[in-house]
C-alpha cells in the first residue's frame, strides 16, 4: 500500500488492523508492496488508510494537520456532518436513522495523534513475523478450528476458500476475537472525525456513509460496532466499505453480522479472499533454497516463471520436495535479503496482499495458516538484525539512489519495488550481492 505519489484516496479498498502497535511499525517500517497498492485502487495496511507517502510524518507540515487546521475543522464538525446528509441519502440512508446517529457526535480528536504516530526504527521484517506466528496463536487457532468445525466444512464448500487461511487472519488481526485486538472505539464516532478531520477526509467520508448504511440495514448493532480507530472493526477487522462488499450471512438471520456471527464472522472473511482471487487447495507460496552462485536479480516481483522454470535454476523447496503443479508462476521474494528465507509467491499470495498489501502482513498470514495445517516453522532463520531502518535513514538511501540517477519515484520513506530495484543495480555495481535488500550496512556502503 504505497509508492510514488499516489495516497490512494481515491475508491477504497482497504482494510484490517493487526493490533496497533504492529501496524505502526509496518507503517513505519515502509513495508508494503508498491504492486500491491497499485493493483488496487487503494489499500490500507491494518485497519488504517495507507501512509501518506506525501505527507510528512508526525503531523509535520501537512496543511489538514496544523494545529490550527485541526482547530478550524474541529469548530466545523457539526456543519461537516450535516453537509454529508445528501452523500448519504444517495445511498438509502433514511433521515432518520441520519439524525439518529449523526445528532449526538462528538470528534474523537485523539484519532489525529494516531494517524500520524510512528516509532523511531522499523521492525525487521523476521521479527514482525516472529511476533505474529507464536505457538500460542498456532495452538489457539487449532482449538478455533475444532471448535467451529462444521461452520468451516460448510464455508468452505460454499466459498472455496481453505479453513487455514481465514481462522489465521482471524488470529493475527484480533487474535482470534480478543476484544483487546479489536479495538473498543466506536466505528460511527471514528470515521465522522475522519472524515471531517485530518488529512484523509476524502478516504473516509466513504467509510462514514458506509457505517450508516450498515447502521440502516441494522446488520450490526450500533453499540456492537467497535473497532480500531481507523473504524475496522469485528474479529476480522472489516473497514465498513470492505464490510459492504464482502460480508454476507450465513447462519440465515438475515444480518451480516460480522461481530456477533461466527458463522458470519468465518464466511465473510472467506468470501473476501475468495472475491480477492483465492484458489482452493493451492499453497500462496513455497520457502525455497537457492543454489550457489545464483543471479540474486531474479528476485524481482516483475520476474515470473513457472515453477518448472525455477526449478530449472535451481531453486528448490527444502529436502528437495517437488512442486505439485509445476506450470503455476511464480515470483521470487528474499523479505530479509539474501541472509534470510527466500520464497517462490504464487496467486494465493496475491490474494492475501489484497486483503492488506504489506508483505509482512501477508507472509505472516500464510505462514500462520500453513502452521495451522501442521506445517513446521521455515527452514532459513531470519537474519538477526538489531533493528530496522529509520525513516530518516530510509528518506537516506532513496535521496543518495536519486542522486546516483535511479528513478525511484517519491523519496518518501517508503522503500517499494523501484527503490529495490535501484538497491539491487547499485549493489551490483559495487560488487556486491544484488538482493535488493536495505538495510544498516547498505546504507554504510552507500556512505563510502
Ligand atoms: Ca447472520
Amino acid at each position: 500500500m504505497a509508492s510514488t505519489t499516489c495516497e490512494k484516496t481515491g475508491g477504497n479498498r482497504t482494510r484490517h488492523g493487526v493490533g496497533l502497535a504492529a501496524a505502526i511499525a509496518l507503517l513505519a517500517a515502509g513495508l508494503v508492496t508498491p504492486a500491491a497498492a497499485q493493483a488496487q485502487t487503494t489499500g490500507s495496511i491494518f485497519g488504517f488508510p495507507p501512509p501518506a507517502t506525501q505527507a510528512p510524518s508526525a503531523g509535520g507540515g501537512h496543511p489538514l494537520m496544523t494545529p490550527q487546521a485541526l482547530a478550524e475543522a474541529k469548530a466545523n464538525f457539526p456543519q461537516c456532518i450535516a453537509a454529508m446528509w445528501p452523500l448519504a441519502q444517495a445511498k438509502g440512508v433514511s433521515r432518520r436513522t441520519f439524525d439518529r446517529y449523526t445528532g449526538r457526535l462528538e470528534p474523537q480528536m485523539k484519532i489525529m495523534d494516531f494517524m500520524d504516530s510512528q516509532p523511531e526504527f522499523s521492525k525487521p521484517i523476521g521479527a514482525y513475523v516472529n511476533m505474529l506466528v507464536t505457538d500460542w496463536r498456532v495452538k489457539k487457532g487449532r482449538e478455533v478450528l475444532e471448535r467451529y468445525k462444521a461452520i468451516f466444512d460448510r464455508a468452505e464448500k460454499a466459498y472455496g476458500v481453505d479453513r487455514y487461511a481465514v481462522t489465521a487472519i482471524w488470529g493475527i488481526e484480533s487474535t482470534y476475537g480478543d476484544p483487546d485486538g479489536i479495538g473498543s472505539r466506536n466505528v460511527l464516532e471514528s470515521v465522522a472525525t475522519l472524515a471531517c478531520i485530518g488529512r484523509r477526509q476524502d478516504y473516509f467520508r466513504d467509510e462514514f456513509i458506509a457505517t450508516l448504511q450498515i447502521l440502516e440495514k441494522g446488520d450490526v448493532p450500533y453499540d456492537h460496532m467497535k473497532g480500531s480507530w481507523a473504524g475496522a472493526f469485528g474479529p476480522t477487522q472489516f473497514m465498513p466499505t470492505s464490510f459492504q462488499r464482502f460480508a454476507v450471512d450465513f447462519d440465515g438471520d438475515g444480518k451480516r453480522n460480522v461481530v456477533d456471527s461466527i458463522p458470519d464472522i468465518i464466511a465473510s472473511t472467506a468470501n473476501n479472499l475468495k472475491l480477492d482471487g483465492w484458489e482452493f487447495g493451492k499453497a500462496w507460496g513455497y520457502e525455497v533454497d537457492l543454489p550457489q552462485g545464483f543471479d540474486y536479480r531474479l528476485a524481482n516481483r516483475n520476474v515470473r516463471k513457472s515453477l518448472a522454470e525455477w526449478n530449472a535454476l535451481g531453486v528448490r523447496r527444502p529436502g528437495g520436495t517437488a512442486y505439485p503443479r509445476p506450470t503455476e508462476t511464480a515470483y521470487l521474494l528474499l523479505p530479509a535479503g539474501a541472509n534470510g528465507p527466500a520464497f517462490l509467491m504464487m496467486k494465493n499470495f496475491e490474494a492475501i496482499l489484497k486483503y492488506n498489501p504489506a508483505d509482512a502482513y501477508a507472509l505472516a498470514i500464510g505462514h500462520l495458516a500453513d502452521r495451522l495445517r501442521g506445517g513446521g516453522a521455515f527452514s532459513q532463520p531470519w537474519p538477526k538484525e538489531e533493528r530496522g531502518l529509520s525513516k530518516a535513514e530510509r528518506l537516506e538511501i532513496q535521496g543518495r539512489l536519486a542522486q546516483m540517477g535511479y528513478d525511484i519515484g517519491n523519496v518518501d520513506g517508503i522503500l517499494g519495488q523501484k527503490t529495490r530495484i535501484a538497491i539491487q543495480d547499485f549493489q551490483a555495481r559495487s560488487g556486491l550481492l544484488p538482493d535488493g535488500y536495505p538495510d544498516v550496512a547498505l546504507l554504510q556502503q552507500m556512505r563510502r
